[in-house]
């Protein structure tokens, strides 16, 4: 049994830490005059948001910055709201050896896609995150997988750097913390205000709400039908707390978007009876991108990183290859004796 004074300890030592790793790392930016900043690959709004707020900043004080990420070549279409100052360059034109790389939402170097290799060849590398899986493969570090989203990281450095908000920043932080609580589903009293600061400070939660989440293209509709039509609801599996699954083919994916495809998942994991949804969507010919979402009892990042991924407890996915029957069977087996959450230390502003 741990000791509440033990966990008292362990929380100061490692707020003690953070704010350690936050001031070397605002020293490193405030004199920074060329940062490359960079998102995981299939940037989502916490990764883009993050890597563009920060970038609007620096460059608020002078610095050059670009932001990239890949794949995909281009800007998802329901992230374009988020770059208006267009500081997004392809990931072609991100220097062979830039001098400071500042990596964001990204758990590992792999994570960087086509620009992993810029951490071996960067003078150097400061990695904001927090995925509790983060592997600290930078030269400075602000990770905290108690952060509800890396948006949260990177007020904190603006804040630490001094540089005031303005509405482009908070519109990019705003996108983060919307999407990463789950639309403050996962919110405690300090996503709260936080928002709240965002929102005085110009983010407009229903523009970006509709502009990140709630625009899709009638074809949506059909490509909905079909795959949730073939959704299972296994009741025995997960130890008897049930599991409901679905595939999204190749087939299934003409005429939509990732935007869409990605939706599936967050109506399947409403499911009463399954505490564990699961989403495998073929990416390419036998190529498998799985999603995998908990409610509250099963850490479906272990079994993320089983499938050779990662995540965090309560959202996680992991790339493969197969059939859709192999993989489904794959993470059943995985689930039949479920990583079980244990209660634990309280955790302050944990996203899972
Ligand atoms: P999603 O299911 O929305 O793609 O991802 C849920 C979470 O799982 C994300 O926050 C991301 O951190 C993580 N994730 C998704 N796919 C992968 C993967 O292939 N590898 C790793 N390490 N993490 C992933
Ligand atoms: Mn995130």
């Amino acid at each position: 049994m741990t000791s509440p004074l033990y966990v008292t300890a362990r929380l100061r030592e490692a707020v003690r830490v953070l704010t350690a790793d936050l001031h070397a790392a605002a020293d490193l930016l405030r004199t920074a005059a060329d940062v490359t900043l960079l998102g995981h690959v299939n940037p989502d709004a916490d990764a883009l948001g993050s890597a563009l707020a920060l970038g609007l900043a620096l460059r608020k004080r002078g610095a050059t910055v670009r932001v990239s990420f890949g794949p995909p070549a281009e800007v998802p279409d329901s992230l374009r709201c988020l770059d208006p100052a267009g500081l997004v360059v392809p990931a072609a034109d991100v220097p062979a050896a830039p001098e400071l790389l500042v990596a964001l939402d990204a758990g590992s170097a792999a994570r960087l896609g086509w620009l992993a290799d810029r951490v071996g060849t960067s003078g150097q590398v400061l990695v904001v995150d927090h995925h509790a899986s983060n592997t600290r493969y930078g030269t400075h570090h602000v990770v905290d997988d108690t952060a509800e989203a890396t948006a949260v990281l990177v007020l904190a450095l603006i804040d630490e750097l001094g540089i005031p908000l303005d509405p482009d920043i908070a519109r990019c932080l705003y996108a983060g913390l919307m999407t990463d609580t789950g639309s403050f589903r996962r919110a405690t009293s300090a996503t709260h205000r936080t928002a709240a600061r965002l929102v005085e400070a110009g983010a407009e939660p229903a523009v970006l709400a509709r502009e990140l989440m709630d625009a899709h293209p009638f074809a949506w509709l059909p490509m909905l039908a079909r795959v949730l039509g073939r959704a299972e609801l296994e009741q025995a599996a997960v130890g008897g707390r049930g599991l409901v699954h679905t595939a999204v083919t190749m087939a299934d994916m003409t005429g939509v978007r990732l935007e869409e495809v990605e939706s599936v998942v967050d109506i399947l994991r409403a499911t009463s009876e399954a505490e564990v949804a699961l989403v495998i969507k073929e990416m390419a010919p036998g190529e498998w991108s799985g999603s995998l979402r908990a409610k509250s009892a099963v850490d479906v990042r272990v079994v993320a990183a089983g499938m050779g991924g990662g995540g965090h407890r309560l959202a996680a996915g992991f790339t493969t290859t197969g059939t859709a029957e192999d993989v489904v069977n794959r993470v059943r087996e995985m689930l039949r004796q479920p990583p079980v959450i244990a209660s634990q230390a309280p955790r302050t502003r944990s996203r899972s």
